[in-house]
């Protein structure tokens, strides 16, 4: 088994796990936490493809067998992604920064204090 392979699945628990994960009921912050770390896993998995890709161009084999893969793996980390953002979306309450209140999602003002909810509205 070359070095990549490994690479490759171990990569691929780490997917498997992830994607266990997002399938349970967490907390937005959570939620932001794991969007950001599919990103990272999105953006590595785009430099992992141009490696194989490269490598394929000079004549590797190995390498031509894994963008495949790859690309799959691709995929599922957008979906994941996908499932995320709409979790983060339907969150179903955004607590006041001030007062510590849980408002509904899709109000712009705290009902409790009037604090706006959203730090880039409101300058101070
Ligand atoms: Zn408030």
């Amino acid at each position: 088994m070359s070095k990549f392979d490994n690479t490759f699945d171990s990569a691929k628990r780490y997917f498997d796990a992830a994607a266990a994960k997002t399938g349970e009921v967490i907390g937005s912050s959570k939620l932001k936490v794991e969007r950001s770390q599919i990103r990272t896993r999105i953006n590595s998995l785009y430099a992992r493809l141009g490696r194989a890709y490269y490598a394929s161009r000079n004549g590797n084999a190995e390498e031509e067998a894994l963008i495949d893969k790859i690309l799959e793996k691709l995929e599922g980390a957008m979906s994941d992604l996908e499932d995320v953002e709409v979790l983060i979306a339907s969150s179903k309450s955004i607590k006041c920064p001030i007062c510590g209140k849980k408002n509904s999602a899709g109000v712009d003002f705290c009902k409790e204090c009037g604090m706006s909810l959203y730090d880039d509205e409101e300058e101070f």
